[in-house]
């Protein structure tokens, strides 16, 4: 009988705590969100995130920047956001407008406030095993497994998808967590087969109903990072159906990992305001 994993019901859990953990701390965190053009899609996240601060007891302050802003005034903005006291979390709601340069923005963000984790001495700290924030989505994902009770040490961990914040880091957390990991991407030879062989199968892809069941071994477990649009419908990168039926604990779209990325995000500022103290 396989094992619905339900991010959902696992965040409301953690946002609870957290909502504790902060009133009994006396702290008032706070987070500024940064969003650079009105994207809906990145609106809509942002929004959520506010509402979750607003929910658990955190500040949050809302920053949005026209379209057709230079890199200059987006640094600017970090620049002050950095400087101000009273905010420990900064948040740059990716993707940023093609005429702004992401790196050097992701860099500016004060690292004691690096609360998405992107920055390259976070990203370079997780690597080392001595993260002091880890990116939000592979870390939510790291609080499912654990919470579902899922062994991670020792298990082999195929993770599909190479990117900066969601493929790499979530690689780097399961090899810190003693998982033998192989990360897949676009070049792979042989998908499937590395696939095949994965007792935690993570698939950041973001492709519609791409893993099928022939890709998974019987009795994985498998995580659903993808957020895709299929005739009207939100799906992820696994046919939920089909791969159910062969594997011992998946994660739905929606409901699954998303939920657990803005409950990390909590948590990442909670513990920013507690550090900044
Ligand atoms: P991305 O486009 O940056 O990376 C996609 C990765 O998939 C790349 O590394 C690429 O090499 C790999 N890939 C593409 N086609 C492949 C193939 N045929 N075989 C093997 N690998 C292939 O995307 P991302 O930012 O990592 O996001 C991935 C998905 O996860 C998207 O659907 C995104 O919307 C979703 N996402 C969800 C959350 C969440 O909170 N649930 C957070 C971030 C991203």
């Amino acid at each position: 009988m396989v094992t619905i994993l339900d991010g959902k019901a696992v965040s409301e859990k953690r946002l609870e705590l957290i909502k504790e953990a902060i009133s009994e701390s006396g702290l008032y965190p706070r987070l500024a969100t940064v969003i650079v053009g009105s994207d809906p899609a990145s609106q809509m996240y942002v929004r959520m995130k506010h509402r979750a601060c607003e929910r658990v007891g955190i500040g949050s302050v809302g920053i949005e920047i026209p379209d057709d802003a230079t890199t200059a005034k987006v640094l600017e903005t970090i620049g002050r956001l950095n400087a101000d006291n009273d905010i420990n979390g900064i948040l740059v709601q990716l993707p940023l407008p093609k005429q702004i340069d992401t790196d050097k923005v992701i860099s500016a963000v004060k690292i004691e406030k690096d609360v998405d984790g992107f920055h390259p001495t976070s990203l370079g700290l997780l690597m080392s095993g001595k993260p002091v924030f880890t990116p939000c989505t592979p870390t939510g994902i790291m609080t499912i497994l654990k919470e579902y009770h899922i062994p991670v040490a020792g298990a082999h961990a195929v993770v599909a998808g190479r990117s900066i914040d969601v493929g790499r880091p979530m690689a780097a957390l399961l090899t810190n967590a003693d998982a033998t990991v192989t990360v897949c991407h676009s070049k792979t030879r042989d998908l499937a087969g590395e696939l095949r062989r994965a007792d935690i199968l993570v698939s950041a892809i973001g492709k519609a109903h791409f893993i099928t069941p022939e890709m998974v071994k019987p009795g994985a477990a498998v995580i659903d990072v993808g957020i895709n649009h299929l005739d009207g419908k939100l799906v992820g990168d696994v046919d939920f159906d089909a791969v159910k039926e062969v594997a011992s604990a998946i994660t739905p779209v929606p409901g699954g990992v998303g939920p657990m990325t803005i409950a990390t995000l909590m948590e990442n500022t909670f513990t920013a305001a507690q550090r900044m103290q």
